[in-house]
C-alpha cells in the first residue's frame, strides 16, 4: 500500500515552529502565521518530534514503491518524501512535479577538479529552472492552509519566477515587489508569463522590506520570503532524493553555492533528520562556496568572530548569490559545523571557467552554480577533499537563466563590476580560458569542413590534457 497515513500522521500531529536561538527556544503552533520568533526576533524552524518512531526500512520501501505510482504526490520529488514534511495527509498540495532532478556523472568536471569522479545534482532541472521550486511547493501549500488570498515576495530573481508559477497553480494572486530600476530581465520574463503582479516601488530595497512588513499584518497576505520555514521544509527533501538516488550511500562531501544560505540550511536539516531517523549512519561533509565579492559567510568562517558582518555592496556576476547580508547564516553555520564541512570563496574568473567546464560535460548551469566546481577544485588542491573521495556538487539554476553571461564569456566580452578598485574596463575583462566563440564561414562544403577542423584543433583536449596530467 502506497499511502501511509499512519506514518505521516505521527509527524504532523507533533510538529511545531521553534525558535532556533538556543537562548530562546520558544515554540509556537505549526499553523500560527509567523515569520520570525515573536519573543526574540530569531529565525524559526519546523520541528517534527515523532521522527524517532518511524521505521527506516519501512520508509525506504514506501518511497521506492512510489516511484512506480502516478499519484501526483508520488510524482513530485518533494511530496514523495511527505513523511518528512509537516503537512497532514489531506493537505491541499500545490505541485508542478518539482524535484526529480538528475544526478549526473561529470568526468570532465572531475578531471578539472583533480577528482577520480564527481556527480552533479542538478536542481536547475526543476519546473521553473531553479532549486527554489522544491521550497515553493510547500510554502504555497501552507499559504492555502492559512487561507491567504495573496502571496508576496521582494525579488525579481529565481524566487519571484518560482513563486509566480506556484501561485498560478494555486489560483492565488502573486505580488512581486522591487525597487524601481532593479528588475533583472531574464527572470522577470517568467514572472510576467505566470501572471504575477510585478510592482516597481519608488524607493530602495529597505523601503521595499518596510512595506512588506506592513503588508504582512494583513490576514489575506502571506509572505514567502527566504526566512519562511515552510520553504526550508520542501528544500530539505533534496537530501532524501539525493540519497535515494544513490541507494542510501552517503557521499563524503556535498558542495553547494552560498547566497542567502537558505538552501545550505535546508540540506543540512535534511541530512540531519535522515540520520536521526536511522536512514543513514553519518552526515556528508557539507561545504558552501561563495563568490569573492559577496562572501560574508566565508569571511565569518575564516575568522574568530561568531557574528556575521554584512557586506554593503556585494559584487559578483553570479547574480543569484549576490547577497551581502544572508538571512539564514545561523542555520547554515550550524549545518556546516555539525557536518565538519568548510566555507570558502572563489574569484569571478574561477566561476566563469568552472561554468564552461561543467558545460563540457553537457550540463548547463547558471553562474552561481559553478562556484561548486571552482570550490571543489580548491578543496582538492588544499587536501581537504581527497582525489578518490565521493563528492556531489549541487547545481542550483539552469543555464537559460543567464544566457548573456555565457555568450559574453565565449566571446571574451565578460566584464566584472569591480568599480571600487578603479580598474579600467580592460582590466575588468575575464579571460575566456575555455571560450568557444562562433566562427563565420562561407556557405560551402570545403569552408565548413575547414571550420570543423579548425574548431577541433583549437579545442581538442584544451583542458583535459593539462588536468588529467595533474592527477598522475
Ligand atoms: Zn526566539
Amino acid at each position: 500500500m502506497i499511502e501511509t497515513e499512519r506514518l505521516q500522521k505521527t509527524g504532523q500531529e507533533t510538529a511545531t515552529q521553534r525558535c532556533i536561538d538556543p537562548g530562546c527556544g520558544a515554540r509556537f503552533e505549526l499553523n500560527e502565521r509567523l515569520y520570525v520568533c515573536p519573543s526574540c526576533g530569531g529565525l524559526l524552524d519546523v520541528a517534527l518530534e515523532a521522527y524517532a518512531d518511524l521505521d527506516p526500512q519501512e520508509l525506504q520501501a514506501v518511497w521506492t514503491s512510489r516511484l512506480a505510482s502516478f499519484d501526483p504526490r508520488d510524482r513530485s520529488g518533494v511530496w514523495r518524501y511527505r513523511e518528512l514534511l509537516p503537512f497532514a495527509a489531506g493537505a491541499p498540495i500545490v505541485t508542478l512535479a518539482e524535484g526529480n532532478t538528475p544526478l549526473y556523472d561529470a568526468p570532465v568536471s572531475a578531471a578539472y577538479c583533480g577528482l577520480d569522479a564527481l556527480t552533479l545534482k542538478h536542481q536547475g532541472c526543476n519546473p521553473t529552472g531553479s532549486f527554489k521550486d522544491t521550497g515553493m511547493t510547500t510554502a504555497v501549500t501552507q499559504a492555502l492552509i492559512l487561507g491567504a488570498r495573496t502571496v508576496v515576495c521582494a525579488s525579481t530573481g529565481n524566487t519571484a519566477a518560482s513563486l509566480a508559477a506556484y501561485a498560478a497553480r494555486a489560483k492565488l494572486q502573486c505580488a512581486i515587489l522591487v525597487p524601481r530600476g532593479q528588475i533583472s530581465h531574464a527572470k522577470l520574463a517568467q514572472s510576467l508569463d505566470y501572471g504575477a503582479a510585478v510592482l516597481e516601488l519608488d524607493g530602495n530595497f529597505d523601503d521595499a522590506m518596510r512595506v512588506i512588513r506592513e503588508l504582512a499584518e494583513d490576514e489575506s497576505i502571506y509572505l514567502v520570503n527566504s526566512i519562511n520555514p515552510f520553504r526550508i521544509e520542501g528544500q530539505k527533501t533534496v537530501a532524501a532524493e539525493l540519497l535515494h538516488q544513490r541507494a542510501w550511500r552517503v557521499p563524503d562531501h556535498v558542495v553547494m553555492p552560498g547566497g542567502n544560505l537558505g538552501n545550505s540550511s535546508a540540506l543540512g536539516k535534511g541530512f540531519k533528520e535522515l540520520k536521526d531517523l536511522g536512514l543513514i549512519d553519518r552526515l556528508p561533509r557539507l561545504s558552501v562556496v561563495q563568490a569573492e565579492g559577496a562572501a560574508p559567510f566565508a569571511s565569518l568562517f575564516g575568522s574568530e568572530s561568531d557574528v556575521l558582518t554584512p557586506i554593503e555592496h556585494p559584487q559578483t556576476l553570479a547574480t543569484a548569490i549576490k547577497i551581502g547580508a544572508p538571512v539564514s547564516w545561523k542555520k547554515a553555520l550550524r549545518a556546516v559545523l555539525e557536518s565538519g564541512g568548510s566555507v570558502l570563496s572563489v574569484s569571478e574568473q574561477e566561476i566563469a571557467d568552472a561554468k564552461a567546464i561543467i558545460g563540457r560535460d553537457g550540463v548547463g548551469c547558471e553562474p552561481a552554480s559553478a562556484t561548486t566546481v571552482a570550490g571543489i577544485k580548491r578543496l582538492v588542491a588544499s587536501g581537504v577533499i581527497g582525489s578518490d573521495d565521493d563528492v556531489v556538487a549541487v547545481l542550483t539554476g539552469h543555464i537559460l537563466k543567464d544566457t548573456d553571461y555565457a555568450i559574453n564569456y565565449h566571446q571574451e566580452k565578460l566584464y566584472t563590476h569591480d568599480r571600487a578598485l578603479d580598474k579600467i574596463k580592460e582590466e575588468r575583462r575575464l579571460a575566456g580560458t575555455y571560450s568557444n566563440p562562433p566562427a563565420r564561414v562561407k556557405a560551402t562544403k570545403t569552408a565548413i569542413l575547414d571550420g570543423l577542423r579548425r574548431h577541433e584543433q583549437e579545442h581538442s583536449g584544451d583542458f583535459k590534457k593539462e588536468h588529467v596530467s595533474d592527477l598522475d
